[in-house]
């Protein structure tokens, strides 16, 4: 029986909301996914919107956060986030949590969880490391660079869930206008398929076999393209890397 499931309900610049299940736990992380695809998404492979536990926010902008209303309106557990998420989320009813970059607390009986920051133009941004009994999952998305201090944290993780957000050179040559250009390129923007892959190799020499692609562009990259860089990247390798599409993923179990 699998102990980490993942079921990406939207991944990219139209929204991101993950559900995973570690040991007898459900968890969301981001709300940026309208509540009814969420919900049915859900029924579809049998699990319910309102039994989930526990929600994690990784930060304030839009594709993160735009459903947080209606989507805990139907549930009852807490929502977790930084202190400078609290305002964007100002309306819901849900119980808040704020948490402390760097400390881990626990969650839920047995479940710890650390929050910790990376470096993206939101004022805070934060990704999370989940550990259950020994498994433990990872969670990086909207990071414009690498540091030490994140490989650290995701070290010896089962599983990370990475983005990898765009080819540079399809962005350079591509519809957007030059200062958004230029600002997912910056070190608080988001990391491209080469520094996703660099990410992939890093993790993998501390323990990581299995990878995730997330928060992939639909104009400035495609799901084959991310895919193809990580897995050149690590060939001969014994890993497992999959990509998040916007949907139809279905339950992924590790
Ligand atoms: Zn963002
Ligand atoms: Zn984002």
């Amino acid at each position: 029986m699998s102990e980490i499931r993942i079921l990406p309900l939207g991944s990219g610049s139209t929204g991101n909301c993950f559900y995973l299940e570690i040991g007898n736990y459900r968890i969301l992380i981001d709300l940026g996914i309208g509540y009814r695809k969420v919900r049915d998404t859900l029924l579809r492979y049998g699990r319910d919107l309102e039994s989930v536990d526990a929600i994690f926010l990784t930060h304030g902008h839009y594709d993160h956060v735009k459903a947080a209303l209606p989507i805990t309106n139907h549930v009852s557990c807490k929502v977790y986030a930084d202190s400078s998420v609290m305002y964007s989320i100002r309306n819901i009813r849900s119980e808040r949590s704020v948490i402390e970059m760097g400390k881990q607390f626990e969650a839920l009986e047995g479940l710890y969880v650390t929050a910790f920051a990376v470096p993206h133009d939101f004022v805070r941004t934060c990704g999370y490391v989940f550990e259950w009994m020994n498994k433990k999952l990872a969670y990086v998305t909207d990071c414009g660079q690498m540091n030490e201090n994140i490989l650290s944290m995701i070290q010896g993780a089962d599983v990370l869930i990475i983005e990898s957000n765009h080819d540079v050179d399809m962005l350079k040559n591509g519809p957007y206008p030059y200062p958004l250009q230029k600002r997912i390129l910056s070190k608080f923007g988001h990391m491209s398929n080469d520094q996703c892959a660099d990410t992939i190799e890093a993790a993998y020499r501390n323990g990581t076999k299995n990878f995730l692609l997330a928060h992939i562009s639909l104009n400035n990259n495609t799901f084959e393209t991310a895919l193809q860089t990580s897995l050149k990247k690590m060939e001969g390798k014994d890993v497992h890397i999959c990509v998040c599409h916007d949907q139809g993923d279905g339950m992924i179990e590790f």
